[in-house]
């Protein structure tokens, strides 16, 4: 019987990360994946030559000194990587029906202040409280910023609400719209959304925004191979049905069909409520399990990707956002009547043409309910399940919702369709293992904030969790999540230390 000194469940970025980082520090590790392609919303899929990435679009933080380069670094990555700096001057572009303004953020504080400036000119002192309140935010979080500190640190910023915080800088409604214009990237909800969470996502693509060239999913295949040049193992095709506890430990997980991994410590990279499920343990008090089960998920997404003709769409360098409604929050909270409210566009960054775009991905809400009929189908390449014609025809009505809505603000896109793919909330849940297809997982809320808090720590002393779900989602918030997590095991100080030197 072989034994592990590490068993990580789950090939997403955090099980990754968390692999390489105590592989490099000479632990056994053995990483167990479900799906036939690792790195869960790395993941990303060819289509009649495309690249399109399934969960990453664009990350922020990249530049040197900045928080995410200098944990690539001491991941061994950064250096590896093939990236493309988005537009200083416009990284995220926000449109609105009926307006011809293009509302740009820029990359850079200063910067970011100047191009809105010249939007909003009577509004650089909000802008300039929006920025300070934001880095001030963000300053609050320790490890965020690679260094030591605890939760009093941040406790201030907890509770402050997103929409209210915007509202109170500004009565330009435009501007506040603008402002909360990228709430996707966190499935922003009006009430609800802790400024923290917009802080660290927006501050990280303010200081730096890049595309990953040819797919994100390079970041998991360098990742993979530091795991296995360290003497790592990964599994894929691997479903992890059970955490099986002895004397008061988990002792192995078992397979689907069956087979037993060995360790002396757990990682678990799924969302905790799928790992409690899997865990019988009594040391988890029925109390906890409520509490996690109780926690509201993000919502999903329906997104198309789109072979282009060649030749027929320039390449553009950043980001749209575009609203059909002047309230940017107010989409998430769409009818089916007046589905979509908007959607975002992301240019696949290819390295054989800088010029032109081969494929394009546009991208909207959707909740799981809609798709909910089928919710007894599976399907994805390492298990091709068809979920019949009924599904294929709602796709084909969505997306050409969808498309109808982008050749508004776009005229000419529908004649550069060569072909194109779609992902419902169903595709997202079959690939990564959640029940509802969740873009980010657990929702925060700054009305209970230590409520949606995930401790990588669970009553079991070998069993520990990474992965969105604890503090911040996203390839930023998922990095500094999985050092929270292996400074359980290799302390904090001596982490540090080593990230800093990096
Ligand atoms: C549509 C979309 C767009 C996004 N865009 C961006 C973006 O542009 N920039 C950004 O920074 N972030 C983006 N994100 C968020 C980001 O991709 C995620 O937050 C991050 O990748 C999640 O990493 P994770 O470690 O939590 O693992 P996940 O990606 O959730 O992976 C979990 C892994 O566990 C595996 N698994 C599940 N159950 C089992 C089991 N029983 N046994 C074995 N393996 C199992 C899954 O197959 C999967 O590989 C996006 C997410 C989505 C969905």
């Amino acid at each position: 019987m072989e034994q592990y000194d590490v068993v990580i469940v789950g090939s997403g970025l955090g099980g990754l990360a968390c692999g390489t980082i105590l592989a490099k520090e000479g632990y056994k590790v053995c990483l167990i994946e479900k799906n036939k392609q690792i790195g869960g919303n790395l993941q990303t899929f060819v289509r009649e030559g495309v690249v399109f990435d399934s969960g990453v679009h664009y990350v922020g933080g990249l530049d040197k000194g900045q928080n995410l380069y200098q944990l690539f670094k001491y991941l061994g990555i950064m250096d590896k990587l093939k990236l493309r700096k988005l537009d200083e001057d416009v990284f995220d572009a926000i449109l609105f029906e009926g307006d011809p303004v293009v509302y740009k953020y820029a990359q850079g504080y200063e910067n970011f202040i100047r191009v809105l400036t010249e939007q909003f000119p009577e509004e650089e002192a909000a802008l300039r409280i929006y920025c300070d309140k934001i880095k001030d935010v963000c300053s609050r979080f320790p490890l965020y910023n690679l260094r030591k500190g605890d939760y009093f640190d941040k406790i201030e910023a907890l509770e402050i609400d997103t929409k209210t915080f915007i509202e109170s800088i500004t009565s330009n409604k435009k501007l506040q719209n603008v402002l909360a214009g990228t709430s996707l990237l966190y499935a922003g909800e009006p009430d609800k959304t802790p400024l923290y969470v917009h802080a660290l996502v927006l501050n990280s693509y303010i200081e730096s925004s890049w595309r990953f060239v040819d797919g994100g999913s390079q970041i998991a295949r360098y990742l993979s191979r530091q795991i296995v040049g360290s003497g790592g193992r990964i599994v894929n095709y691997t479903e992890v049905v059970k955490f099986v506890e002895e004397d008061d430990k988990i002792a192995y997980v078992e397979s689907s069909t069956g087979e037993k991994f060995y360790g002396k410590l757990f990682i678990s990279n799924l969302h905790p409520a799928k790992t409690l499920e899997m865990t019988e343990s009594d040391r988890i008090k029925k109390a906890f399990r409520t509490r996690i089960n109780s926690l509201e998920n993000s919502i999903s997404v329906f997104y198309v990707n789109v072979v282009l003709k060649p030749k027929t769409m320039k390449y553009v360098n950043h980001n749209y956002y575009y609203f059909a409604v002047e309230d940017t929050w107010s989409v998430l909270d769409y009818k089916l009547e007046n589905w979509p409210m908007g959607f975002a566009f992301y240019y696949s960054a290819s390295s054989e043409d800088t010029e032109y775009c081969d494929g394009v991905t546009v991208m909207t809400y959707m909740r799981f309910d809609e798709v909910a009929k089928w919710k007894d189908t599976f399907n994805t390449v390492a298990n091709e399940n068809d979920r019949g014609a009924e599904y294929e025809e709602f796709k084909k009505v969505k997306s050409e919702m969808l498309f109808d809505m982008v050749e508004a603000k776009f005229p000419g896109f529908k004649d550069s369709i060569q072909s194109y793919y779609t992902a419902t909330p169903l595709t997202v849940r079959d690939y990564i293992g959640t029940d509802d297809g969740s873009l980010y997982g657990i929702t925060k809320d700054y009305r209970e904030p230590m409520r949606t808090f995930i401790s990588p720590r669970t009553k079991i002393s070998n069993l520990y969790l990474t992965g969105q779900n604890l503090n911040l989602h996203g390839v930023l918030g998922v990095t500094v999540n999985a050092v929270m997590t292996c400074s359980q095991i290799l302390g904090i100080d001596y982490m540090l230390e080593k990230i800093k030197n990096a």
